[in-house]
């Protein structure tokens, strides 16, 4: 893949972005030889909607802060800023047609990997992208080489394991603590706590 620049692309609620994201776009560039990692916030799942959402605009805002120290980190406005429901595959086909000198890496923890055959066009969007799974919730390495080979099976494409130190963090665990008024400070970079305090987000259920 020489000449290719290669950029590895995170899709997340980010609801809020944590220290697990954050780790799984270090690990990936260094494993994989990344130039650069984009940060990219979807609009709400419409499944996850009964818990406490945070506004798109402010889910952005916190994954900003996360990130701007790092200056192989960006951010992309690729899915919030089209409007309705935005798909994988289609924010994969345009920006694949937009930069072909792009290969982009596709990352995800195990737990998405169990959902891959409820997204649009899987085969298309898996013969788009390199897939890097990482490791989450004290899954095998076994267990997720085993359901890897089951959706290459169903679906094709090229995945790849990616190493992280298992950080045992969700943003839901994050928002039920600040609900309970329970700390979460070293759960996730402190700007990002402190806007959740300026802004009192996740203290009550909608
Ligand atoms: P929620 O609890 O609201 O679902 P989350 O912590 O799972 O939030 P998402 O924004 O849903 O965060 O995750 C985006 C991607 O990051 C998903 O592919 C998810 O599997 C992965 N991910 C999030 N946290 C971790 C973690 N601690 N270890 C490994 N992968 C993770
Ligand atoms: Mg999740």
């Amino acid at each position: 893949m020489k000449n290719v620049t290669r950029y590895g692309i995170l899709g997340g609620t980010f609801n809020p972005i944590h220290f697990g994201h954050l780790m799984m776009g270090e690990c990936a560039l260094e494993q994989f030889q990344l130039d650069k990692i984009l940060f990219m916030p979807t609009h709400f799942p419409p499944h996850k909607s009964h818990n406490i959402i945070a506004e798109d605009e402010h889910r952005k805002n916190m994954v900003q802060l996360a990130i701007e120290d790092n200056p192989d980190f960006s951010f992309s406005n690729i899915e919030l800023e089209r409007e309705g429901k935005t798909y994988t595959v289609d924010t994969m086909r345009i920006l694949t047609e937009t930069n072909p000198n792009i290969h982009y890496f596709f990352i995800i923890g195990a737990d998405s990997l169990y959902h891959i055959s409820e997204w649009k066009n899987p085969e298309d969007l898996l013969s788009m992208v390199t897939m890097l799974v990482a490791s989450r919730n004290g899954k095998s390495i076994d267990e997720i080489t085993k359901k890897i080979e089951q959706v290459q099976k169903q679906f094709g494409g090229h995945f790849e394991l990616l190493k992280i130190p298992a950080l045992d963090i969700s943003s839901t665990e994050i928002r039920n603590r600040v609900k309970n008024n329970s700390s979460v400070r070293y759960y996730l970079p402190e700007k990002v706590r402190n806007y959740m305090n300026e802004f009192k987000l996740y203290r009550e259920t909608c």
